[in-house]
């Protein structure tokens, strides 16, 4: 444990600017602040530059913090293996997750980086999750396969709109966001109730803390749709 933490605390200490990135076990997240408003805004996936680009555009023109993760690939580095960043939230996801990309670490390697995940996870949670019921939204894109009707055993309550792609839609956990965004022109699935397996991902964690989500997850390569996605919650979610 030692060893590994006073790495990680050399490490933040060496990032020039230090005051505009915030870590978690290691992985880097670049801070991006226009105004105090209250709503967050995080996009954790590397290889997901479409959501990126819209997101910093959106930081040009609308109020709220953003946290953007450093690297480019899907799965971020994490002491000398890779972790997916949307499956550390919990202690369960987080131990299942390290354990499916670096089999061949030792035992004792798993529990101390487990544990470096669980001590650094609710500093990092206060500083991403707005206070004051405010939204935090995470911005997404899949490739193929995943769509929203895979969601639909998960969710609460789906709307899905004949004309929208599949794999264009919401993922939101207040019911109240929710009934604003079945009148939308886009598919949108609630997801209020704590699985019985948390896998780790950002929007249990949400839930936990009583923090209102919305996913927003599109085609690579749409942007304007997501865009679009992006608008529709600004100008209808408060
Ligand atoms: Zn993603």
């Amino acid at each position: 444990m030692g060893f590994l933490l006073s790495i990680i605390i050399g490490l933040s200490a060496m990032i020039p600017g230090g005051n505009d990135m915030i870590q978690l076990a290691g992985i880097q997240f670049k801070v991006i602040q226009n105004g105090d408003s209250d709503h967050r805004y995080i996009w954790v996936h590397g290889d997901e530059q479409t959501a990126k680009m819209a997101l910093e555009n959106h930081m040009k023109i609308q109020e709220g913090t953003a946290f953007l993760v450093t690297g480019i690939l899907r799965e971020a580095e994490f002491f000398g293996g890779i972790i997916d960043p949307n499956r550390i939230f919990s202690s369960e996801g987080a131990k299942a997750n390290i354990q499916k990309y670096n089999r061949k670490w030792s035992r004792a390697k798993k529990a101390e980086t487990l544990e470096i995940i669980n001590r650094d996870r609710d500093s990092f949670l206060n500083k991403i999750l707005p206070k004051n019921g405010g939204l935090l939204i995470a911005l997404h894109n899949n490739y193929k396969g995943y769509n929203v009707k895979k969601e639909v055993r998960n969710s609460d309550e789906v709307s899905i709109k004949k004309d929208q792609n599949p794999r264009d839609f919401f993922i939101c956990t207040s019911r109240a966001d929710y009934e604003v965004l079945t009148q939308s022109p886009f598919n949108v699935v609630l997801q209020e109730t704590m699985p019985k397996k948390d896998d780790g991902s950002l929007s249990w964690a949400a839930i936990r803390h009583g923090v209102r989500y919305v996913n927003i997850e599109t085609r690579l390569g749409w942007l304007s749709q997501q865009k679009k996605m992006l608008n529709y919650l600004e100008d209808h979610l408060k």
